[in-house]
């Protein structure tokens, strides 16, 4: 991701392929009367509806759903729809802070998200078209190569498989790289890598590649929801355009005020991806709110797509570029990533969407993102710019179909929370975008339904700490 000054200076809205391919009919049914429930789901995002799925399957629970806008229409309908397994920051850091085995282990969480795909999309035979392939990240400084083999070594020492790295065998500094890395890359051609990377741009020294997928989040959660609402009629009710303003917990349930209304659970699970405009009373212990509403912090993610012939398979390419300035990025964060996959268009079906993102902008403590907002010139220019440098292989035309952004919820410690709150065990959350949360939110909503039904669980990276005490 890149931090952009953001200048509002064109009018082009905030349009996202995917909810325009939800071609939604269904009215909102906002909530007309009390409800008593065992569960009562709070965010009807992707977490939400994965969440209401492993509760209905795998508990005998009663479960409401309640949405503030429309289903899927948050993060889950305004991302890159890439499907993918990494964390938004280095492994060695993570076991750094965790300790390797639990770092690994919370990897191999993630990891086993794409099992449970599989098994909603036979269950629910959902039809969402969802590619599977292997995608790829292009490195273009040493740093970056250094962090990445860094990292790939302590996931082998952690017991997970090694992640496969090519370099460059022209580039000058390949003798640099330490021997204790000999085992963890390969050497390609040159020419071959920038193949790999679909990009002419001779910067690309070094390549990853991953188990990737896309998919389009927003029409698979409304699809999955269609399919509990047919299968789960005496278990299962929905609310769109349901705020939920106060969340009051007691000791054995929590009651939440929604319009004019209440509905009792004895569990209530925020999957509010981190932005919600409620209170949260807590009659049965210390006080949670105002922790819990400034430990999230937000980031709106800006993102452009353009439709050309159906002429190339479908993939995800993550690109690292060299700052501008020639230095080495020390981080190696800032980065553009890339999906193709096929899209219809005019009604035809021999088309391909490229999308592209990576800019983005902090949402001050307090302010309020505005999803009416047009999307800037400043990143149309950012992600063009990026595409003619590096792609002019992919992109010969100028005007995207297609700009939208989104805001995604960041924990500090960039990790998604997932589980009971210390304080009070009635509230639960599967929340925390932190960048990349299609595999984390499913692999969520499952741990959540172990949780309802009183599984024993493993200390986790994913464990919500108690807040009082976190920075
Ligand atoms: C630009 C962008 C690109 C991204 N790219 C990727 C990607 O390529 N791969 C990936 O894995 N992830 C990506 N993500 C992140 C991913 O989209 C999210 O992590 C995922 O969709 C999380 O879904 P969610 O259900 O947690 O949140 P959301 O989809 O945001 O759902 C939360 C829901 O809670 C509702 N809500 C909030 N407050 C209340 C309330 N008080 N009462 C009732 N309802 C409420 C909201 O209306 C919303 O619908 C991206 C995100 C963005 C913004």
């Amino acid at each position: 991701m890149f931090f952009v000054k953001i200048n509002y200076i064109s009018m082009l809205p905030n349009h996202s392929p995917w909810i325009k391919e939800l071609k939604r009919t269904r009215p909102v049914v906002p909530l007309d009367k009390d409800l008593q429930t065992d569960v009562a789901i709070v965010g009807g995002g992707i977490a939400g509806v994965t969440t209401a799925f492993f509760t209905l399957r795998d508990t005998n629970k009663k479960v409401v759903l309640l949405e503030a806008d429309k289903i899927a229409h948050g993060a889950t309908g305004h991302n890159a729809g890439q499907i993918t397994s990494y964390f938004e920051r280095g492994f060695v850091n993570m076991a750094e802070e965790f300790g390797l085995e639990m770092a690994a282990s919370g990897q191999r969480a993630v990891e086993s998200a794409w099992i449970l795909i599989d098994e909603i999309m036979i269950q629910a035979q959902l039809q969402t078209p969802l590619y599977r392939f292997t995608g790829y990240a292009g490195l273009s400084s040493i740093n970056q190569i250094l962090n990445h083999l860094k990292n790939n070594y302590y996931r082998v020492k952690g017991g997970l498989p090694a992640e496969t790295i090519v370099i460059a065998k022209e580039w000058d500094d390949i003798k640099k790289i330490p021997k204790e890395y000999d085992n963890l890359y390969s050497l390609v051609s040159h020419k071959d890598l920038l193949d790999l990377l679909e990009t002419n741009n001779q910067d690309y020294i070094a390549a990853l590649s991953y188990e990737k997928g896309c998919t389009n989040s927003a029409l698979f959660s409304e699809e999955l929801l269609g399919y509990l609402i047919a299968n789960y009629k005496d278990r299962f009710s929905f609310h769109e355009g349901s705020p939920v303003s106060t969340v009051m917990l007691n000791d054995k349930n929590g009651i939440l005020s929604v319009l004019n209304y209440t509905v009792t659970a004895e569990k209530i699970i925020l999957c509010t991806n981190g932005f919600e405009s409620f209170t949260i009373i807590n009659n049965a212990g210390p006080e949670i709110d105002t922790k819990f509403h400034a430990s999230v912090a937000g980031r709106i993610g800006y993102m452009s797509g353009y439709v050309e012939p159906l002429s190339n398979p479908p993939t995800a390419i993550s690109y690292f570029p060299k700052r501008k300035d020639g230095l080495n990025d020390p981080t190696g964060e800032s980065y553009f990533y890339l999906t193709r996959r096929p899209h219809e268009h005019e009604g035809k079906k021999s088309y391909n969407l490229v999308c592209t993102g990576g800019p983005e902008k902090v949402l001050p403590n307090g302010a309020q993102y505005n999803r009416a907002d047009s999307c800037p010139e400043d990143v149309k220019i950012l992600i063009d710019d990026f595409l003619y440098s590096n792609h002019n292989k992919f992109r010969e035309e100028s005007d995207f179909s297609f700009c939208w952004h989104g805001l995604m919820g960041y924990t500090p410690n960039g990790i998604r929370r997932i589980g009971p709150e210390p304080i009070n065990p009635v509230l639960l959350y599967n929340l925390g975008c932190n960048g990349v949360g299609i595999l984390p939110s499913i692999y969520g909503g499952k741990k959540i339904s172990g949780f309802i039904n009183k599984e024993k669980m493993l200390k986790s990276i994913f464990d919500p700490t108690d807040q009082r005490w976190e920075d």
